[in-house]
């Protein structure tokens, strides 16, 4: 009766090991690949920072900050958080410098073709320009979205970012406008331009370059971008 016991238990043990030994060889195999095998993102977009090089865009008068810098720092806090929610990110500019050849006779020219190239290579699934406005009168503030005229897609993007925009800053524009801007005619993608605030307006300037506020208006775009995947 002992011995029987006994030999049901080694059998018993010996089967739970060998069912221990398989689950981990299994997990290590699965784990293995999962962790060698970078899954491709379900979402790609193209961020692209405005100006560049010999173009700072627009000035705060306060600060001196150029537009072409700020827009930088704005593009590169959105791909990051695009990227912690898995959206693949191609920037146009990735350093102060501008996007035309360097021997190019007609730098803006160059530039554009540039632009517009990256984009077009980019299978992106959409397109988020990031710029700073300015304006004669200082009184004007807030984050203003534009898109093309005849990009459906294009409008519902913009809708979908200026209302997140506006749910988190008051002085953001509610509904978003029709823009004629190279960047986004380029191309038949769905694409807005994002004038995340006024330069010309010295809180706005002021503003504009805290990290914390940088982190909270890219968060919303965001929001918006996400929402416009659903
Ligand atoms: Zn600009």
């Amino acid at each position: 009766m002992k011995t029987t016991f006994l030999t049901v238990k080694k059998k018993s043990i010996f089967a739970v090991l060998l069912c221990v030994l398989l689950a981990g060889g299994f997990c290590a195999t699965y784990f293995g690949v999962m962790a060698s095998t970078t899954p491709k993102p379900v979402h790609t977009i193209v961020i692209d920072a405005g100006h560049g090089g010999i173009d700072g865009g627009a000035e705060g008068k306060t600060t001196g900050v150029a537009e072409s810098d700020l827009n930088l720092a704005y593009a590169k806090t959105l791909k990051g958080l695009c990227e912690d929610f898995g959206i693949g990110v191609v920037m146009t500019r990735k350093n102060e410098n501008g996007l035309y050849s360097p021997t190019a006779s007609n730098k803006k020219k160059s530039e554009m073709e540039k632009r517009k190239q990256i984009i077009e290579d980019s299978n992106a699934d959409l397109v988020v320009s990031v710029h700073m406005n300015s304006f004669k009168l200082s009184s004007c503030s807030g984050a203003q979205v534009y898109y093309a005229s005849g990009n459906e897609q294009g409008k519902i993007l913009a809708q979908n970012v200026q209302t997140s925009l506006h749910n988190s800053f008051k002085n953001a524009k509610k509904l978003p406008s029709v823009g004629d801007f190279f960047v986004l005619n380029c191309t038949s993608k769905p694409g807005i331009l994002v004038e995340f605030g006024f330069l010309s307006n010295p809180q706005e300037e002021i503003n504009l370059q805290n990290k914390n506020y940088m982190k909270s208006m890219c968060f919303s775009v965001l929001g918006g971008i996400l929402e416009f995947f659903k």
